[in-house]
């Protein structure tokens, strides 16, 4: 008889929410997680508690506080003389956040009766996972399932190696003691547009190279021209087509060189972010040596129900890629807990909400038009600015819209692309609208309390038939 009924590795929002399901369905659960902060603790929760979602949300509110208060309060008849910010107390507010959220995990697995172990997992045979302990002490556990959920790592260039002094990763630039005057970011995607974002509205000069030609361009492209305005309006330099072929510190200095359509270019800054992306964590966990495959990008190979090749042994969260988002990972967690338990969970592939926490936020679920042309279907498009919103006009914040797709013939909802104040949550509702396959009549025809920025959702469907009635 196995030790276990499920064994999970890694305790970030896939893998802890995976082990709480199984123990929840009555499974005799194990998670064992390696993470351990600043203060030489373990700190469940993985990258998305510690050093992603929360802690970067964190300082995008208090940072959002701060220009709020610097640009916009005496529009509301609120004078804030001699306004200062301290860093140190916005960084012991984030951490403060970090910790209740991640001894909170521990809670729930006390509730919810899963053992928590902290220590290295390492995959050893059939079912079978050695554990390093802090201390170096090894313990083995057997499982009749194993589930892995070792995420992910920022990925690294060699052109940019980090230092974690004046060359970064996000880690090290959510930490940062005091305000660089001169930011350099490498990568224009959702960190390095959001942690760009915390330092410039503190005062950083902040410089965004990206490589690719395009703004964000997995963005619907009206949504993405009207951020990128925004972004450069509030500061941010974002250059284009400029690919990072060299970084070196001098003097305190990072020097960064870069070629762009005109050549190459230099600038100098205080502080280099790199934000390329994330690569898959296989380091020492065994899985190849078992005969789980992994693929020439090194994620883990599995089947649409995340089963890896071997029977009884599952991958979920950044570690499979995919959509390398929390809710992705959690909501592959409860489908591979629940089908262990015998259950025929699915997961919803198409309808995952994307969210970049900018000011205003972007967000989307579902396909834009470029994709729709691509694969040749028919579409309407309904589109409702934020200006023409009572509420989003009271609240002072009128910039975006929201954008809905339609198939042309069906009315089926094809895609929601918004670019607004709290767009991260008006995408909730496109995406149980899509998720219940609904038509933008479905929509127009809901109603929706006023005044609340979700009308502009409402308008939006409407208008996809042509029948706003505000704009
Ligand atoms: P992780 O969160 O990476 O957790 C894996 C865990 O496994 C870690 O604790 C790790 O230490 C542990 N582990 C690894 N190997 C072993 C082993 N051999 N033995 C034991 N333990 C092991 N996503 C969003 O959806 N929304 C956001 O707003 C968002 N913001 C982000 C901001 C930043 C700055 C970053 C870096 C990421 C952000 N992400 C965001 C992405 C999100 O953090 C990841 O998609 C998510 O954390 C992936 O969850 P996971 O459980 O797969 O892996
Ligand atoms: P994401 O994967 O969404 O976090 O975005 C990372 C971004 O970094 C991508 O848009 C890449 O094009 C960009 N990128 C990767 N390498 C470089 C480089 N050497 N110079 C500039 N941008 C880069």
């Amino acid at each position: 008889m196995s030790d276990y009924n499920v064994i999970v590795i890694g305790g970030g929002p896939a893998g802890y929410v995976a082990a709480i399901r199984c123990a929840q369905l009555g499974m005799k659960t194990v998670c064992i997680d390696k993470w351990i902060n600043p203060e030489g603790k373990s700190s469940l929760g993985g990258t998305c508690l510690n050093v992603g979602c929360i802690p970067s949300k964190a300082l995008l509110d208090s940072s959002h506080h701060y220009t709020f208060m610097q640009k916009h309060a005496a529009e509301h008849g609120i004078q804030c003389d001699n306004l200062s910010i301290d860093i140190a107390a916005m960084q012991a507010r984030k951490a403060d956040v970090v910790k209740a959220l991640t001894q909170g995990i521990g809670v729930l697995f006390k509730k919810n009766k899963v053992t928590s172990i902290t220590g290295t997992a390492r995959l050893i045979g059939n079912k079978q996972v050695q554990v390093t302990n802090q201390d170096g002490s090894q313990q083995s556990l057997t499982g009749d399932n194993i589930i892995i959920a070792t995420g992910s790592v920022a990925a690294q260039i060699p052109v940019a190696a980090t230092d974690n002094q004046f060359i970064v990763d996000s880690t090290g630039a959510l930490a940062f003691d005091s305000v660089p005057k001169r930011l350099g970011i490498i990568g224009a995607g959702a960190i390095g547009l959001e942690l760009g974002s915390v330092w410039n509205r503190l005062g950083s000069q902040v410089t965004i190279l990206e490589a690719l030609p395009d703004f964000l361009s997995v963005v619907d492209r009206k949504i993405a021209t009207l951020a990128q305005r925004e972004l450069k309006k509030q500061g941010l330099n974002i250059q284009l087509s400029a690919s990072v072929t060299a970084a070196s510190v001098n003097n305190n200095e990072v020097s960064v060189t870069y070629k762009d359509k005109t050549g190459e270019q230099q600038i100098v800054v205080d502080k280099l972010i790199v934000a390329v992306g994330r690569k898959p964590n296989t380091t020492d966990l065994g899985a190849a040596e078992i005969g789980i495959q992994i693929n020439q990008r090194g994620f883990i190979e599995v089947d649409e129900h995340c089963q890896t090749a071997i029977p009884g042994i599952y991958a979920i969260g950044d570690v499979i890629g995919g959509a390398m988002l929390a809710h992705k990972g959690s909501e592959e967690g409860i489908m591979v807990a629940e089908r262990i338990a015998g259950q025929k969970s699915e997961m919803s592939y198409d309808t995952i909400p994307w969210v970049i926490y900018t000011w205003p936020e972007i967000a989307w679920v579902g396909k834009t038009e470029a994709q729709l042309k691509a694969e040749g279907i028919k579409y309407k498009v309904g589109q409702f600015p934020f200006a023409a919103s009572g509420r989003a006009r009271a609240h002072g914040d009128t910039n975006g819209m929201v954008r809905m797709i339609a198939d042309a013939e069906t009315d089926r909802l094809l895609g929601v692309h918004i670019f607004g104040i709290s767009a991260s949550e008006l995408i909730a509702e496109a995406v149980v609208a899509m998720e219940f396959e609904s038509s933008s009549e479905d929509l127009a025809r809901t109603i929706h309390a006023h005044p609340t920025l979700s009308e502009a959702v409402h308008e939006a469907a409407l208008g996809v038939d042509g029948r706003m009635i505000h704009a």
